[in-house]
């Protein structure tokens, strides 16, 4: 089996440090955390407790209410859940550009060793690279993300149907509960004083107080944090994993599992989702091969190439047959050119196009089908290829709750031929897959997606 842990750093254990620190960057939760159960096994190991460390800053791209308020509806359960475990519990919300950006050291100068998330991208990316170097204590990087873990794969994969056979033939290995946490020493210090302490009551107080964009609005359909994301898990199981293979395309059936948020903040995991799916399948005899195709393969395979390919905001990143076919057809006449404003308000001539932008100005996602045509569209109707893609990662990153993710990017250049392959030629989009609004209203109901966006953005 492959590792999940990775040492990013060669130091000596700390004898004076009172903790182990885990550093809760993208997995911001208790179970299923298989980053916070190494913290805990190193701690037992020392005779030590663990400190949980989560920091919340203004700084971040995009920062807004929406991302902000997603992430704080979590803590309070966070909170209560490692109180249970004896594990302590920092929060750190760093409200304004000019106030100290120290918290992480503060913490780590009393700790034994520091274990964080392994991630392929966003700030635990940039973290995981500049931090272990400056510490004099081991900082160790657990994948808790993915079922098989990243470093499993020795190369970026080609497309679906070449992880797919690999991720099978080690998934039963890995397809097993995150150990139990079970620390041997209760967390008995005071709280150190850079927490500040998140209620429901709080949250909107504290939002308010921030130096983030308040002009991005929270979500009118998503409510974060670990108990929100668990009522979509079982809502999905008895409602919406028996028409999923069947509806998963179908966005007025409103058929998919809606989780990718809270996998996105790691409120809950990958392995979580598939392993109730998996028993819930075996116990109601339904197939489930769609969602854990979606849920493993392409997920994995997104992860896979976020953490080899050598840049993610770049046609550069697309295999050669799609870099010369766009390359042939960048100059082609367009029907109709939007600028990036245009597209960000929703201001095209196209009602399912517009729909499909309105969803993620309002609920911050929009549903897997349309955002296809979405992207598909934003590369018609853009003044060059390269304007379309850094178009679309703007929006996608500025106003999805699932945005900023190895799959926004692995996604967004998908649009653009990754992943895929060659299809009859045409202007503009040379060989890459097309998709038009015809197709579209054959293959779904898209009156009630326009009818039901609308409907929202009343709420
Ligand atoms: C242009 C474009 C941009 C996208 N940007 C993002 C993004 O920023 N973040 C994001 O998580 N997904 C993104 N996707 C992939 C996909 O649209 C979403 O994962 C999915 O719609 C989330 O809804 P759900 O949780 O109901 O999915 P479900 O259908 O219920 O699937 C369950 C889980 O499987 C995974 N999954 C589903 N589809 C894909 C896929 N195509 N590739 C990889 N994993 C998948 C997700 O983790 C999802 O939560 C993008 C797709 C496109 C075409």
């Amino acid at each position: 089996m492959t590792s999940r842990v990775r040492l990013l750093n060669q130091r000596e254990w700390s004898s004076t440090g009172r903790y182990v620190l885990y550093w809760s960057q993208m997995n911001r939760r208790v179970v299923s955390n298989h980053a916070l159960a190494f913290a805990v096994h190193l701690a037992n190991r020392q005779n030590v407790p663990v400190l949980f460390y989560e920091g919340l800053t203004c700084t971040y791209l995009y920062a807004s209410d929406r991302f902000h308020a997603f992430l704080m509806q979590g803590v309070a359960e966070t909170a209560r859940s490692l109180k249970e475990l004896g594990i302590g519990y920092v929060f750190h919300l760093r409200r304004r550009r000019a106030d100290p950006d120290d918290a992480f050291y503060r913490l780590a100068a009393n700790a034994c060793a520091v274990v964080t998330d392994d991630y392929p991208v966003f700030v635990a990316h940039s973290h995981n690279r500049r931090v272990p170097e400056k510490l004099a204590i081991p900082y160790y990087a657990v994948d808790a993300s993915c079922i098989v873990p990243g470093t499993h794969f020795e190369k970026q994969e080609y497309a679906a149907y070449t992880i797919r056979p690999k991720i099978k033939r080690v998934l039963e290995e890995y397809l097993k509960p995150a150990p139990e946490l079970r620390p041997t020493h209760e967390f008995r210090e005071s709280i150190p004083k850079l927490h500040t302490e998140v209620s429901h009551e709080n949250i909107g107080e504290l939002i308010a107080s921030c130096e983030i964009d308040h002009s991005v609005a929270p979500s009118t359909a998503f409510l974060g944090g670990r108990l929100a994301a668990e009522k979509r898990l079982n809502y999905f199981l008895e409602h919406n994993l028996r028409r999923y293979a069947k509806f998963n395309r179908e966005p007025s059936a409103e058929a998919t599992s809606g989780l990718s948020p809270y996998l996105h903040f790691g409120q809950i995991s990958s392995l979580e989702i598939a392993l109730a799916v998996r028993d819930y399948a075996e116990e109601h005899k339904l197939i489930a091969d769609g969602l854990l195709e979606q849920l493993i393969v392409r997920r994995e395979l997104a992860f896979n190439f976020a953490r080899f390919s050598p840049s993610l905001d770049s046609l550069d990143a697309l295999p050669n047959w799609a870099r010369a076919t766009l390359a042939k057809h960048d100059s082609d006449p367009r029907a109709y050119v939007y600028s990036r404003d245009q597209f960000e308000q929703a201001a095209t001539h196209d009602a399912l196009w517009n729909a499909a932008q309105t969803e993620v100005l309002t609920r911050g996602i929009i549903h897997g089908y349309y955002r296809m045509y979405w992207g598909k569209k934003i590369i018609e109707w853009s003044a060059s290829h390269a304007e379309a893609l850094a178009t679309m990662i703007y929006l996608n990153d500025r106003y999805a709750l699932d945005g900023r993710d190895p799959n926004t990017y692995t996604n967004i250049l998908w649009c653009f031929g990754l992943h895929d392959r060659p299809w009859t030629e045409r202007p503009i989009f040379g060989m890459i897959r097309y998709m038009t609004l015809d197709g579209m209203r054959r293959k779904t109901d898209v009156d009630a997606y326009i009818r039901s966006v609308t409907q929202t953005r009343l709420l």
